[in-house]
């Protein structure tokens, strides 16, 4: 499978460090302890690939991932809880906002949010950025293993119906553990990059 090539780029704390913005990519968005590691770990078939953590907002970077020569997978920076710093914060939302505003390579956003609390304020903030550049967004509730299969039904409906008004959007349940929605989302990928 095509994404089992993908291997560490570079790190970037500023959009001029980023890898130069040709070709095209697709990045990953979500809240700290959303799943986002996991789920990157289990698309591309390697365990350390993405580092995991159970604490919350480490260093802000944009973490490229190479496919091919043209071809990347971004991790974008999540932020922690309530309590983040204010200066963090505020570093977190130029970062962000400067590459999903700016990044011209960038084909499609996902969004994890985590199945118990989607939709958070950090969520909002990301869809608005997207929505605003027109991005395709992926939306993937994770750790759907947490509930079962029609509770699980009825958040992804909920979730598609606050969203529909937006342009390109798809709604769909993962976990990592599970392994469940891998192969739909590398079928969107596979559009958005277009392999
Ligand atoms: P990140 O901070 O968004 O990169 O999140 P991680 O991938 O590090 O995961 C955060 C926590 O959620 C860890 O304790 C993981 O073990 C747990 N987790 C991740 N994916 C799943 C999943 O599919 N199911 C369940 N039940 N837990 C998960």
């Amino acid at each position: 499978p095509f994404y089992q090539g993908a291997r560490f780029l570079t790190a970037a704390t500023r959009l001029a460090q980023a890898p130069p913005d040709t070709g095209c990519e697709v990045a990953f968005a979500g809240r700290s302890n959303a799943g986002k590691s996991s789920a990157i770990n289990v698309l591309c078939h390697q365990n350390g690939l993405a580092r995991t953590s159970k604490t919350p907002g480490r260093t802000q970077q944009l973490i490229f991932f190479s496919l091919d020569e043209s071809r990347r997978l971004v991790d974008l920076p999540g932020y922690g809880y309530a309590k983040v710093a204010v200066a963090i914060k505020s570093q977190w939302q130029g970062l962000m906002s400067n590459y999903l505003q700016r990044r011209e390579s960038l084909a499609g956003l996902v969004v994890l949010m985590d199945i118990r609390h989607p939709l958070t304020e950090y969520d909002r903030q990301i869809l608005a950025w997207g929505e605003g550049s027109r991005l395709p967004l992926l939306v993937l509730l994770t750790k759907a293993d947490k509930l079962r299969r029609g509770p699980a039904l009825a958040v992804r409906d909920q979730v598609a119906r606050t969203l529909r008004d937006r342009g390109e959007v798809q709604v769909e349940l993962f976990s990592a553990f599970a392994r469940q929605g891998v192969e739909t989302v590398q079928h969107c990928l596979d559009r958005w990059l277009e392999i």
